[in-house]
């Protein structure tokens, strides 16, 4: 009996002691996880998770998909910043981020060209130490968010405008836009309207008077003083019509492309219409002639061709005193090409006014050019013409001598007849 519990004690104490051995190793393998996770997670992001059994790998593995989780999140934020960043890169106007405190965090490289920034050296670096243009930095400092003009603060004759935008918390996008070429359209269209209401302004005013004073006072006048008023209104009113003639062609020639299936047009006809207008306008006081030894055809439009020759013969009449020569020309140029010249032994043109000539309403003298029925859009029309048919105009003078206007076609232009 006494056998048979001491063999009882010494199992159980052999069991005990198995128990206690089992329950040590397991703290072992808890704490040896234990300190597999805790250098694991003072890894860099990415690091392989541990792995184990047991319970120990069910904590492993879920661990490892979280991780697998959120590297793709991560990947996939860092891909969309990236195309973000490329696409803002890519815009035409300039972007400037700014950072709560007004430090740049981020320029592409418009706005760097814009204002002179260095899209890395200047990361970091107050905004307004840099652009520092009194507009851009009142809009900042008073939070106006309509966009401000700044005009030649980094780089001489540029125009910006400019807009701040507030984002997220508390930061600030600069947007920039290049305006030069807008805002000298905008002149130009301003200075245009200017000029043509200035040229209907007189004729107005003449045509205008005389009414009024036949109206008032008609009766008074001979019929020979009304006639000779009436005569004189006409002339005002002819004027007028030719302004507003130029005027519709030239913007027809803006308004539209040249017509892809363009005409073919017959030259010795095209030049022989020009000269009898020629002679027309000169009336017998100058000697028009004609040579003519170029390709039979010119492709282009027959109407707007007809304008252009028809207004440089024109001038060369107007601007020759009676008795002079006014000599036409149509040859073949050596590259396969062809020009038209209009040569005259006028008045001629000192050489400061060449290059401004074919602007609108450029007259070297507005006297003359009115008297003779100018209405200062002639060379304009030419110029435009020749440049829809890919052609370029050259200018000769010599004061007190004479001009010449040479309108010069490339090969693609000119055709003989089959
Ligand atoms: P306008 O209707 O005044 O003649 P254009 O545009 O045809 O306008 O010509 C612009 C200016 O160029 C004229 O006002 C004139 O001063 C000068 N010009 C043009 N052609 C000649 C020429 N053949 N001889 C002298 N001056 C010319």
């Amino acid at each position: 009996m006494a056998g048979g519990l001491a063999a009882f004690v010494v199992g159980v104490e052999e069991a005990l002691g198995g128990l206690l051995v089992v329950l040590l190793l397991l703290l072992l393998h808890h704490h040896r996880n234990m300190g597999r996770v805790a250098s694991w997670a003072r890894e860099p992001a990415g690091a392989p998770v541990p792995r184990s059994f047991g319970a120990w790998d069910y904590l492993f593995a879920s661990l490892a998909r979280r991780e697998r989780e959120s590297l793709e999140q991560h990947a996939r934020l860092t891909r969309n910043l990236k195309r973000f960043r490329e696409a803002t890169q890519a815009l035409p106007d300039g972007v400037i981020y700014l950072t709560r405190q007004r430090t740049i965090e981020w320029v592409n490289a418009a706005a760097a060209s814009y204002f002179n920034l260095d899209a890395e050296r200047d990361l970091g670096r107050a905004v307004t130490s840099l652009v520092r243009e009194p507009a851009f930095v009142h809009c900042l400092d008073h939070g106006i968010r309509e966009p401000v003009v700044l005009r030649g603060g980094h780089h001489e004759g540029l125009t910006l405008e400019v807009q701040v935008i507030p984002f997220g918390e508390g930061q600030e996008l600069v947007l920039a836009r290049d305006i030069t070429q807008l805002e000298r359209l905008d002149m130009m269209r301003r200075d245009f309207v200017a000029n043509v209401s200035h040229e209907l302004k007189t004729p107005l005013t003449v045509v205008n008077g005389f009414v009024e004073t036949l109206l008032d006072a008609g009766e008074e006048f001979s019929a020979a003083d009304r006639q000779h008023f009436l005569s004189l209104m006409l002339e005002q009113s002819l004027r007028m019509q030719r302004l507003v003639d130029d005027l519709l062609t030239l913007s027809s020639l803006q308004a539209a492309e040249l017509p892809r299936g363009e005409e073919v047009v017959d030259s010795a006809a095209l030049l022989a219409s020009v000269l009898e207008e020629g002679e027309a306008l000169s009336a017998g006081r100058h000697r028009l002639t004609l040579a003519s030894s170029g390709p039979a055809l010119l492709v282009g439009s027959q109407r707007e061709l007809y304008s252009a020759f028809s207004n440089l013969v024109s001038n060369a009449v107007r601007y020759t005193p009676e008795g002079g020569k006014v000599a036409l020309c149509w040859a073949a140029d050596a590259d396969g090409g062809a020009s038209f010249s209009v040569q005259d032994d006028g008045i001629g043109i000192e050489p400061q006014h060449l290059g401004r000539l074919t602007e609108r309403f450029y007259r070297v003298d507005q006297g003359r050019s009115r008297n003779s029925g100018g209405t200062g859009l002639g060379l304009a029309i030419v110029k435009h013409v020749l440049t829809r048919h890919g052609a370029q105009l050259s200018i000769t003078s010599q004061p007190g001598e004479g001009s010449s206007f040479t309108a010069r076609f490339p090969p693609r232009r000119v055709r003989e007849r089959a």
